[in-house]
């Protein structure tokens, strides 16, 4: 089968592999689409290391269920699902008090294992997400940082009312915004770059005014400490800012700063398994949110490393469409 993998440093192309094996509690998955992210991006521009070379990348993952392993209950041939590519071991302590993001034996797809940018991916069957038929490919294949974002919202605790700020319109700050919108709430977004702010803008963020300082919540997308930095200007007493973005730069904030505006400052590390999932699914078939307005460019398994080069330069998201190759 033909896969996308990092063959050298900063070097991606599309080989040929064995198909994978599948093990009795896994489902063996052809794929149908698999979005790009800035974390593949760090594995291929080298500020994140593969285990090994060549190495399958791609963890935003949909597909079909074409077998399934012996003891994977509950799946069938023919099901369309979204892959959840953290798969937490369920059984250490943080796992079970259902906080499995802070589980130390994760497991991460195309970090830890090789990734889903293949045309046959085997997963564990707990780990994939079955939805109706009308919910679209490109709409399952954002089911992953749609769950990061809606996950970041849940942990926020936003109360009705609340004016919310998003910082940076990447692609996961341009999903915290179609979720926020989604719910009513009108995200204000701060963006240097044109064709983002432009793409958050029809997906219904508002940019925020210069003078402002009544914002409640901040959605830290931008991992850029001189962002926030500017952003915290806005902010009220009081107020929450909740940290998607990983940066390893300090942010310049002082205990006297933090205290005496009695701020609150969260960090969001993916979801919880299983509950965040299933929610996005559930509102993937409400229609309630259309996160494939995100998708900007498509490419072809075969133009993996074009779409790499891509990521960089693209509002949105750039995604392999399996369907668009051409075998
Ligand atoms: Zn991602
Ligand atoms: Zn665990």
């Amino acid at each position: 089968m033909k896969a996308a993998a990092l063959v050298a440093p900063g070097c991606v192309e599309t080989i040929d592999v064995p198909c994978p094996e599948y093990g009795a509690s896994d489902v063996l998955l052809r794929m149908t689409g698999v979005g790009l992210c800035g974390t593949d991006v760090a594995l291929v521009g080298g500020a994140r290391l593969a285990p090994g070379l060549p190495w399958i990348l791609g963890h935003e993952g949909a597909g079909e269920i074409v077998a399934v392993g012996s003891a994977a209950g509950g799946r069938r041939v023919g099901e369309r699902v979204a892959v959840e590519p953290n798969y937490c071991c369920r059984r250490c302590s943080a796992c079970t008090r259902g906080f499995t993001s802070g589980c130390t034996d994760r497991v991460a797809v195309g970090l830890a294992t090789p990734g889903v940018l293949a045309e046959y991916v085997a997963v564990p069957a707990a780990f994939v997400h079955a939805a109706a038929d009308h919910v679209s490919t490109a709409d399952l294949v954002c089911a992953e940082p749609l769950t990061v974002a809606r996950t970041a919202i849940r942990r926020a605790k936003i109360s009705k009312g609340d004016k919310c700020l998003v910082v940076g319109a990447g692609s996961q700050g341009l999903l915290v915004c179609a979720c926020l919108a989604a719910a009513g709430i009108t995200p204000y977004v701060q963006e240097p770059h044109e064709g983002r702010r432009a793409l958050a803008a029809s997906l219904g963020a508002v940019p925020l005014e210069r003078s402002a300082s009544d914002v409640d919540q901040v959605f830290e997308t931008s991992g850029a400490p001189a962002a926030l930095r500017a952003a915290l200007r806005h902010v009220v007493p009081g107020g929450r800012i909740t940290f998607i973005g990983m940066s390893s730069a300090s942010l310049e904030l002082s205990p006297h700063e933090l205290v005496s505006r009695q701020l609150t400052l969260t960090g969001s590390l993916i979801y919880d398994h299983p509950h965040d999932f299933t929610g996005t699914i559930a509102a993937l078939e409400d229609g309630a949110i259309n996160p494939h307005r995100v998708l900007k460019a498509e490419f072809s398994l075969e133009d993996a490393g074009a779409a790499f080069a891509a990521v960089a330069s693209t509002p949105g998201k750039c995604w392999i469409n399996f369907g668009s190759s051409a075998n």
